[in-house]
């Protein structure tokens, strides 16, 4: 029976959301939280963005050193030759690429405006394939940018056309949340059978569905056929309304009436990890997460009414569809109310041992020459974040120091 499985793309949609952005720090942290949750794929990243390749390659370093393991590192670039050349160029290490390009009409006449034609755009992403195989691409999934908008011929003869040319995976971007559950099941259960390719689906919440057509679209695939793999963001955070929440798509599948029977989630998913996640990556973006957020919003499992109140108390299973332990909450939190010492781009010797001593994970130093190293390295994190760093953070940096050098070192105008 083929499963489902995920490809969490905060790390490349949710940064490239208007007025949010994470720290190459923060971005890393985040493949780390993904990889300890047991998420298949973190798409991390831009290998054609400048600022964007010393993160990449420590990241990639990390995994070779087995600290960024088994999760599989993608990258995100257009469907073009010169793109597929610029990143390993950049990334040499670089082994699984999505490739995209639009399909839709829509998207042919107004976005490229004359410059591309519909039989253009199957050609230069099969080049562009064909390219990534070449330079040593191990998996290659394609993008259909737009293909809720794109008819179901095209979209059968571009998937036909990647599958020839070795693409493992293709991706059906419902771009802009057009998707309702019935539409896209039928059309994705339709590309499974006929292009006989494993399907990714990317879906957006522009009309407060992404969970639900995710959902719909990963039957459809597996109806088909064919192995599903869901793109999330943590905290559904995306373009506009933002994407397939994470930990609501690991919920629905998991918890939904009769869904877990027959549709299952590969690998070993840890939802225990989703409360850490979700609260490092609100953190790290500066975004609350809603308090009726699945899950791990404040009033998940919050009861009030005289009714609701007394039947919890008598069995929480009365109103509530999943314990708040599975999702690794419950634990109580420290506050400092009193005096702080917070870590900063300014930070002194004395202040950063203290917090370093004091962490739940304490950290001490051979010597003064190394906290001084690793206090130097903080200060550059803090540039980039502007927020004080978090206890893993910190320990990442100290365990980690020359992989931190490099995820830290922006070099513009070589
Ligand atoms: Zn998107």
């Amino acid at each position: 029976m083929p499963k489902i499985y995920l490809i969490d793309v905060t790390n490349r949609d949710g940064v490239q959301t208007a007025k949010l952005g994470l720290s190459k720090l923060e971005k890393t942290m985040i493949n780390i939280y993904l990889n300890e949750m047991g998420v298949f794929q973190s798409e991390f990243g831009f290998p054609t963005t400048r600022h964007e390749s010393l993160y990449l390659q420590a990241n990639l370093e990390l995994a070779e050193m087995g600290a960024l393991r088994p999760i599989r590192l993608g990258g995100w670039i257009r469907a073009i030759v010169g793109d597929v050349e610029t990143a390993f160029k950049m990334v040499p290490n670089i082994r699984h690429l999505n490739l995209s390009i639009s399909t839709s009409i829509q998207m042919i006449e107004s976005k490229f405006q004359g410059r591309k034609k519909r039989g253009d755009i199957t050609s230069e992403m099969v080049e562009a394939v064909d390219a990534a195989r070449a330079l040593g691409a191990e998996t290659i999934g394609v993008n259909a940018e737009d293909a809720s908008r794109t008819d179901l011929d095209f979209l059968i003869k571009f998937g036909l056309a990647a599958k020839e040319h070795g693409a493992n995976r293709l991706r059906y971007c419902d771009t802009l949340g057009y998707d309702n559950p019935f539409t896209i099941y039928d059309t994705v259960r339709a590309l499974a059978e006929n292009v006989g390719i494993a399907i990714e689906l990317h879906c957006h919440g522009d009309l407060g569905m992404a969970v639900g057509t995710s959902m719909a679209g990963a039957k459809g695939a597996i109806d088909g056929g064919q192995d599903v793999y869901i793109n999330t963001t943590i905290n559904g955070i995306g373009e506009r309304a933002g994407n397939a929440d994470l930990v609501a798509i690991i919920l629905a599948v998991t918890k939904s009436k009769g869904f877990a029977e027959k549709y299952r989630l590969g690998g070993s998913i840890k939802l225990s990890k989703a409360w850490k996640t979700a609260k490092f990556a609100s953190y790290a973006f500066g975004v609350p997460i809603p308090i009726n957020q699945p899950g791990v919003g404040a009033n998940a499992f919050a009861h009030e009414s005289g009714i609701h109140a007394d039947g919890v108390l008598k069995d929480p299973r009365n109103y509530e569809l999943y314990s708040f332990q599975e999702l690794g909450r419950g634990e109580p939190e420290l506050v400092e109310t009193g005096t702080e010492i917070c870590t900063g781009e300014y930070s002194g010797i004395s202040g950063f041992s203290h917090i370093m001593g004091r962490m739940k994970t304490a950290v001490s130093f051979a010597s003064r020459e190394e906290a001084k190293e690793v206090l130097e390295l903080v200060r550059y994190a803090n540039v980039e974040s502007q927020r004080p760093l978090v206890e893993d953070e910190l320990l990442f940096i100290a365990k980690y120091p020359k992989i931190a050098k490099k995820l830290l070192t922006l070099a513009p105008l070589e």
